[in-house]
């Protein structure tokens, strides 16, 4: 992303966060006009406090953020740690402190750090460079994703940068949303003109998104200005003034619409679009209304095409306002269709609605018949999981004596309602999989993160301990493309997807799947119960392999098909309660090694030792269709989505796999997102499943 002249970023880890980024700065090397809007709640944090006093501003560096601590209603204590932040981090930048603002986010009552802060700011300053998303990642709190917004501006025969960035997830209302906002550019512009622009900026974009209707104590939104550009300088009342004050209004839209879109467990952006109101205030306070509306925002979550709540809401609002303005007139649409026409229900065809409501955004549109304001307001849907992050927020939220913030979520600060529903949920379907097979095809991000590698072993244990016999088919991952690279091997050609391999390489190949991987996957199996036993396919003849000739009869060299498994060595270990784990080598008939798919070896021996699942654990959702998930669908669907060209690459070799087993008589195959830790328990012991489930 371009970035605006002499602006740098950082994000680092101070130790606020039990491991992730936590605190950002921006710096600019020449003194800056500085803006800022605040939150309006009367607990405002120390850090607002003192940014809110002193802008607009010029001669302004850099502004230092954390996450992890508000540094909220702690007392006077905190304007201290504040202002020791400032200063620790002007002194590292070797500015004056008075040039430094800051923010803070995260949880509110907790106080500072203020040693790690003050120890982390030199490598803070030191970490200083092009990349904004690391100082964007450094102040998420429960946010899941970066949010990024850029623009250049034509102006005084020069373009302007413009580069942004902002958190918020939770703790969201109007007036202002709760965001950490950073706008930098290197525009000239007077203090004032800025400061005039950015408030301008906030009425259609931070003021119209609401996730919860909650104001927080640290709303901050920054503007700084450096005039690098070299433009003259902009002062209020030109048209260059206008110009900015759209450039930033269009921003903010930008980073608001993600807050929105981010908000805690949303699964959805709501776009409320209020037209025909007598007055622009009205129209933006219904919008936010329709947005804010709990029960509207339950049926968006549910895909519901409920639109009486949309009229109860924004006639609840009219009512109270007593306002001359009649709901019962307006003409509301739900995703660009008609559902009530200003008398009455306009007839819908439900079904085909709701299959629009499943979309990642829903527009709700209200027309009134009184005037010309118009408005949008954004949101997101209310899902089970706001309430599941945010009744954990702070018991799971611990902070430690030397005020580190981590996550705690041990199963015992659960409601007593929560565990016994997934107790008893998960014991029935104990005693459905007992001494029923399942393999489970080993790769993507579950091999590489630790984290995700001891999850999945944990699962292993558990489904043995469970009843269930697992066989564990693992692939090579970034590994063995790593290793053949480093040897100068595996610069072959792909011929019909498939990667030629050669003498050289296969054997490479078998030094990491074989001697590393597996022994390496063994081990951590077996870290707890002993029952884990790796196995090559040559071992015992476990995978005869035959050469696979390419398309046309193509050499495709050491790569293989499975001719045969060896089922007898497979039933002796399972009858004995053993877990397999196999590296996908086969054995030729020539002696050799031969290179086969880990996906197909899977599906072989899934109906080899007739296996009640298959299951693959990979790096997306599932089988996705135009970005949405498939959470089940029938062999023949799969087939035509074969076919269709939307499953294509590695997810095609998986489909092709998944009929095999299916048609070899294995009763379900389920595609796995391995990002998640423990996807193969809750695919396997709840009801609804996590990824895409495959059936006969
Ligand atoms: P693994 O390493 O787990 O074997 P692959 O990269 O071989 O994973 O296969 C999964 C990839 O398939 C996805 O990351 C995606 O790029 C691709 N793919 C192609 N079509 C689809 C689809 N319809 N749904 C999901 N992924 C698909
Ligand atoms: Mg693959």
């Amino acid at each position: 992303m371009r970035t605006p002249r002499g602006f740098s970023y950082a994000g680092v880890h101070c130790g606020i966060k039990a491991s992730r980024k936590d605190l950002a700065l921006v710096y600019s090397e020449a003194p800056c006009s500085a803006a800022g809007c605040f939150t309006v709640n009367a607990a405002r944090a120390a850090p607002v406090r003192d940014a809110a006093a002193r802008v607009p501003a010029s001669d302004i560096r850099g502004i230092v953020a954390n996450s992890g601590s508000a540094n909220a209603l702690v007392g006077p204590a905190g304007d201290e740690d504040a202002r020791a932040v400032r200063v620790a981090v002007a002194r590292a930048l070797d500015v004056a402190p008075e040039a430094i603002l800051s923010a803070s986010t995260g949880v509110i009552g907790v106080r500072l750090p203020v040693d790690k802060l003050v120890a982390a700011a030199p490598s803070l300053a030191a970490a200083r460079g092009g990349a904004i998303e690391l100082a964007a990642q450094a102040i998420h709190t429960t946010d899941t994703r970066v949010k990024l917004a850029r623009r250049t501006m034509r102006i005084g025969g020069t373009d302007a940068v413009f580069a942004a960035f902002a958190k918020g997830s939770g703790m969201i209302a109007p007036e202002l949303a709760t965001v950490l906002a950073f706008v930098t550019t290197d525009a000239a512009v007077a203090p004032e003109a800025l400061q005039s622009a950015l408030s301008r900026a906030m009425r259609t974009s931070f003021e119209m998104i609401t996730v919860d209707g909650e104001m927080s104590t640290n709303d901050s939104v920054f503007a700084l200005a450096n005039g690098l550009a070299g433009n003259p300088r902009i002062e209020e009342g030109t048209p260059e003034h206008e110009a900015l004050a759209q450039t930033l209004e269009s921003i903010c839209i930008d980073l608001a619409r993600e807050v929105a879109e981010d908000g805690d467990g949303a699964t959805k952006l709501i776009e409320v679009r209020v037209a025909g109101a007598p007055e622009t205030l009205m129209a933006r306070e219904l919008a936010r209304a329709v947005a804010g509306s709990n029960l509207v925002k339950a049926a968006v979550f549910g895909a519901d095409p409920n639109w009486g709540r949309v009229l109860m809401s924004v006639g609840a609002r009219i009512g109270s306002r007593r306002w001359a303005i009649d709901p019962t007139r307006a003409t509301v649409h739900v995703q660009g269709v008609c559902v009530y026409d200003g008398a009455g229900p306009a007839g819908v065809d439900v079904v085909a609605l709701r299959a629009k409501m499943r979309e990642p955004q829903v527009t709700i549109e209200i027309k009134f018949v009184e005037g010309e304001s118009h408005a949008i307001a954004w949101g997101c849907d209310l899902s089970y999981d706001y309430v599941k992050i945010n009744a954990d927020y702070t018991s799971l939220t611990h902070a430690s004596a030397d005020g580190t913030v981590a996550r705690d979520d041990r199963l015992t600060n659960y409601s007593p309602g929560f565990k016994r529903a997934l107790l008893v949920e998960a014991l029935s379907y104990i005693s459905r999989f007992s001494n029923k097979r399942a393999v489970v095809k080993y790769g993507g991000a579950a091999m590489v993160k630790d984290s995700l590698k001891a999850s999945f072993a944990n699962d292993i244990n558990l489904l043995r301990s469970a009843g269930l016999l697992p066989v564990v088919v693992h692939g090579g991952g970034p590994e063995i493309t790593h290793t053949l690279d480093k040897l100068g091997l595996g610069k072959t050609d792909v011929v019909d997807g498939v990667h030629v391999t050669g003498r050289e390489d296969v054997k490479a190949m078998e030094m990491v799947l074989t001697g590393k991987i597996n022994t390496e996957l063994v081990s951590m199996l077996n870290q707890s119960s002993a029952h884990a036993i790796g196995l090559s396919g040559k071992d015992a003849g476990l995978l005869r392999a035959r050469k696979l000739v390419g398309e046309g009869g193509r050499d495709l060299g050491m790569v293989g098909e499975v001719a045969h498994v060896n089922q007898e060595l497979l039933e002796v270990l399972l009858d004995r309660k053993y877990v397999p784990v196999v590296s996908p080598v086969g054995l030729g008939e020539d002696g050799e090694g031969y290179n086969v798919n880990a996906d197909i070896v899977a599906a072989e021996i899934a109906i080899a030792v007739r296996a009640e699942k298959l299951i693959y654990l990979t790096d997306v959702a599932g089988i996705l269709d135009n970005g949405e998930l498939i959470s089940e669908l029938s062999a023949l669907e799969l087939t035509a989505k074969i076919e269709d060209g939307t499953v294509r690459g590695g997810m095609a070799v998986k489909a092709r796999s998944a009929l095999r087993a299916i048609q070899g008589g294995v009763a379900s195959v389920h595609i796995l997102d391995g990002r998640i830790a423990h996807s193969v328990i809750t695919e396997l012991f709840t009801d609804r499943g996590v990824g895409t489930l495959v059936r006969a």
